[in-house]
């Protein structure tokens, strides 16, 4: 544990150089400081121990320090740390490569290995530019979203993110201007209405020739709003996209590995995309690393026509410590029995959490999978709430409206009661401050 002078320090320096998401640079929200995590577990500098219920937003799968996870990449650390992907290959890179292909949609094939969520986000829309561009359909080069998306903060991550979250008026003239089809508004555990479909399809009946891809986050609309649609959209989306030739683009960075009650959101709908991204949860959180995975059709058209080649390759592409570690990720989940791991996730959740639905400032209590949702009438005050979170022993960040949980799949039934509970008190508090 480091003496209390140290921590002091460490929090002076941080709150004068340091950057935190989404906060002022000269009044920025607090930190706590963090001395180490295993299991369920983070412990702060003060030797307090948090439950943890965000998994490092949606990465810590298998919660934190994992010896399996963390054996792979002492192992791999010391055989190899990187080496360029560029005329060079390597057996985590195929590996990776060979369980990506065998767990997404049937169809997606053609692997890319990039940094981070926003950049897959940027190689998927690119790979479908330049597959229009390579078959000779150069008119069909603009992007279909729905509202409440998330898609990152890089620029054409965020020209399909929701407009007015991502604030689109801050960047406008520099951000495109695609299009936007209302969100979907049948919720996943609704009866399917048709008429939720019909301004999607208008859209692509008239525009559909300017259309390249639609990109959307399948079933679960994460930092756009948590919601939950119907898996009959995704159905019918894709359904749309084939018959007006447009690529469909699922981003499931968030949903990946099993978050969802299902491996990907798109086998909630039975369907394959052209295009998928997957990152978060891809290394269990343990690094950063993602991917985009496109289908047969799309890799050889897009090589079919000039320029020949995809026009994207990061410095640290297919990075073997990584792709060592989220292979390992990938066999745990299937070892772990995921499945079950995430209805029992779910059970607690709905139970832990339905005292919520009785505050009267409480407008929604959702529960899919491994993510349950308290949903108030009023933003929350992030300073005193989280505080608050903190003194009961748990490690929860909400956003907006939105007080949410995302444990990661290992979390005990008695860890988990702890923290809807800690959720329950913090939430009636919260309201009646
Ligand atoms: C987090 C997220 C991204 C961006 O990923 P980063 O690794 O933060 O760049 C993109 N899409 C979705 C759906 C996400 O949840």
């Amino acid at each position: 544990m480091l003496p209390d002078s140290k921590v002091d320090n460490l929090i002076a320096f941080d709150r004068k150089h340091l950057w935190h998401p989404y906060t002022s640079m000269t009044d920025p929200l607090p930190v706590f400081p963090v001395s180490s995590a295993s299991g369920v577990r983070i412990r702060l500098c003060d030797g307090r121990e948090l439950v943890d219920g965000m998994a490092s937003w949606w990465a810590a799968i298998h919660g934190y320090s994992h010896p399996r996870l963390v054996r792979v990449i002492r192992d791999q650390a010391g055989i190899m740390s990187h080496v360029m992907f560029g005329g060079l290959t390597h057996e985590p890179a195929v590996e990776l490569g060979r369980r990506l292909v065998a767990l997404t949609p049937a169809g997606l094939e053609r692997v890319f290995f990039c940094d981070s969520g926003s950049v897959a986000v940027e190689v998927a829309m690119k790979m479908a530019l330049q597959y229009f561009h390579a078959t000779g359909q150069q008119e069909k080069h603009r992007f279909l979203t729905i509202r409440s998306g998330y898609h990152g903060d890089t620029f054409h991550a965020m020209s399909v993110c929701d407009p007015v979250s991502g604030m689109h008026h801050i960047y406008s003239g520099v951000l495109p201007e695609y299009a936007f089809a209302p969100r979907p508004e049948c919720t996943f555990d609704q009866a399917w209405d048709d008429r939720d479909i019909h301004a999607l399809r208008e859209l692509i009946e008239n525009r559909h020739r300017e259309f390249c891809a639609l990109i959307l986050e399948p079933v679960v609309q994460g930092a756009g709003g948590m919601r939950f649609y119907h898996p009959e959209y995704l159905k019918q989306a894709r359904l749309l996209c084939d018959e007006f030739d447009i690529l469909l683009i699922a981003d499931e960075i968030a949903t990946g590995f099993g978050r969802s009650g299902r491996m990907f959101g798109c086998n909630h709908a039975g369907i394959s995309p052209d295009i998928m991204c997957v990152g978060k949860a891809l290394t269990g959180g343990v690094m950063s690393l993602a991917a985009v995975l496109a289908s047969d059709r799309v890799g050889r058209g897009l090589s079919s026509g000039s320029p020949g080649v995809f026009m994207h390759g990061p410095t640290f592409m297919g990075n073997p410590l990584a792709c060592r570690v989220a292979a390992e990720s990938i066999d745990l989940l299937i070892d772990s029995g995921w499945e079950k791991l995430v209805s029992r996730l779910a059970q607690g959740l709905k139970k832990g959490l339905s005292p919520c639905a009785a505050i009267e400032q409480v407008n929604d209590v959702r529960v899919l999978g491994g993510i349950g949702v308290v949903e108030l009438s009023q933003p929350v005050d992030m300073v005193r709430i989280q505080q608050r979170f903190v003194d009961h022993g748990v490690w929860v960040r909400p956003f907006g409206k939105l007080v949410y949980l995302m444990p990661p799949y290992i979390i005990d039934d008695e860890d988990l009661a702890f923290l809807t509970a800690a959720v329950v008190d913090v939430v009636r508090e919260e309201v009646s401050a």
